[in-house]
């Protein structure tokens, strides 16, 4: 891999680590302020709506799915940014060789190669 297409796959990383630190910060915030409002203790609520307290819960499970996602992503661009501080970025974890530049291009956290990657969904969707 030539040096200015790993600078430019580091750009799209942090831009994206960027993007993803954003998002997890928004919804901290919107959980923590949901968490408040319900701690805050509005007794004329507590009985009268009781079917919005559970689409409550059912939106914070949600809200606790995305995270995860997002967190999980943002794990993924980090390993990928740490590897290419290292110099061992673009190799699949899974058989060890070169990951395509194009797929690198179009998703720089990539972590397989595309033949690792589709034997992987195949094995997924045998289940
Ligand atoms: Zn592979």
């Amino acid at each position: 891999m030539r040096k200015t297409e790993l600078t430019k796959l580091k750009t799209m990383l942090q831009k994206e680590k960027e993007h993803l630190d954003k998002e997890l910060d928004h919804f901290e915030s919107l959980l923590l302020s949901k968490t408040m409002k319900e701690a805050g203790g509005d007794l004329s609520s507590c009985t009268t709506h009781k079917a919005d307290q559970a689409s409550d819960i059912d939106e914070n499970q949600k809200l606790f799915i995305i995270m995860e996602r997002v967190q999980k992503r943002l794990k993924d661009v980090d390993e990928a940014l740490s590897k290419i501080e290292n110099g061992d970025f673009g190799s699949c974890r899974y058989c060890g060789k070169k990951i395509q530049l194009e797929r690198l291009m179009a998703k720089p956290h990539a972590e397989l190669c595309i033949e690792c990657r589709e034997e992987m969904d195949a094995s997924e969707n045998n289940h």
